[in-house]
């Protein structure tokens, strides 16, 4: 972007444990992101991966400790820590009544003093978000008459407009159609090679982890089964083991995807 933030963070996470009531669901997590990284946590249905990302934001109690350049993320002031970490959940809740470029503008909070109106580079980075994002034509649109695609990039101009040093994505591309998951991470994609912007971020795509990401950490059940890059972690017994699934690893340009088999003609009922 041409107004770039202040570049990337590492991001240490270190033995986070977290639960729903009695029931827990993370287990000791350990990962770290360098700076400018991508790290994609996939896994199975279920096995704590958007509980990962909102615990790591502090949204979610956990024990454990959370370190962005090696301060603890815990008594961070609330506006510190939003200038550090942007977010895009996996089910965005739009407010009412808000217009999409004003929706976008909320990103802008955490870097204007309280009550003070925007200033012309808050609008140039809102503007330039949502260029690249091809929501210009939508700027005047409720964001609640948004089509679930549309949104999910609203959702995601509004945490780059926070110009964070890291991002933590919740299924960036759960809502939209092959095109513009491209063009959403792509978009990622430049941003770390351009401002070493540090990504964190959940794909339950295999194929779209596995070309993207630098680092891939597989979560099963709560646990980190298997971190490293991706050619590394997506393996066919890997699938097999901890999705169940029948699946031929196909080695890619920039990294491995994930062709399913169905069953053999004997196993068809
Ligand atoms: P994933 O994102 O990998 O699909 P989640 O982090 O959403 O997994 O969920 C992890 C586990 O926590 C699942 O077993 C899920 O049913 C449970 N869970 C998620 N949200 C809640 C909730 N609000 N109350 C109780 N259990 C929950
Ligand atoms: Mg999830």
């Amino acid at each position: 972007m041409s107004t770039p933030g202040a570049g990337g963070a590492r991001v240490e996470v270190l033995g986070l444990s977290a639960a729903f009531g009695r029931t827990r669901v993370l287990e000791d997590v350990r990962l770290a992101v360098e700076p400018g990284g991508w790290t994609a946590v996939i896994g199975p249905n279920g096995s704590g991966k958007s509980t990962l990302l909102r615990s790591v934001l502090g949204f979610h109690p956990h024990e454990g400790m959370v370190r962005v350049d090696g301060v603890p993320t815990t008594g961070m002031p609330r506006r510190e820590r939003a200038r550090q970490l942007a977010y895009a959940p996996q089910r965005p809740v739009v407010p009412e009544g808000v217009s999409t470029a004003d929706y976008v503008a909320l990103g802008r909070t955490p870097h204007r003093s309280l009550l003070a109106a925007p200033r012309p580079g808050d609008h140039r980075v809102v503007a330039e978000v949502m260029g690249r994002l091809e929501l210009t034509g939508l700027a005047d649109r409720l964001v609640t008459t948004l089509s679930g695609g549309e949104q999910q990039r609203a959702v995601l101009a509004r945490a780059l407009a926070q110009q964070p040093r890291v991002l933590l994505l919740d299924e960036p591309t759960a809502a939209l159609d092959l095109g513009h998951a491209q063009q959403v991470l792509d978009l990622v994609d430049r941003l770390r090679r351009q401002d070493g912007l540090t990504v964190l971020s959940t794909l339950h795509d295999l194929s779209l982890a596995g070309q993207y990401a630098d680092r891939l950490a597989l979560l099963s059940a709560g646990r980190v089964v298997a971190e490293g890059r991706p050619a590394d972690v997506l393996t066919a017994d890997a699938l097999a083991s901890h999705y169940g699934a029948r699946a031929e690893v196909v080695a890619g340009p920039h990294g491995p995807a994930v062709l399913p088999l169905r069953a053999p003609d004997g196993d068809r009922g």
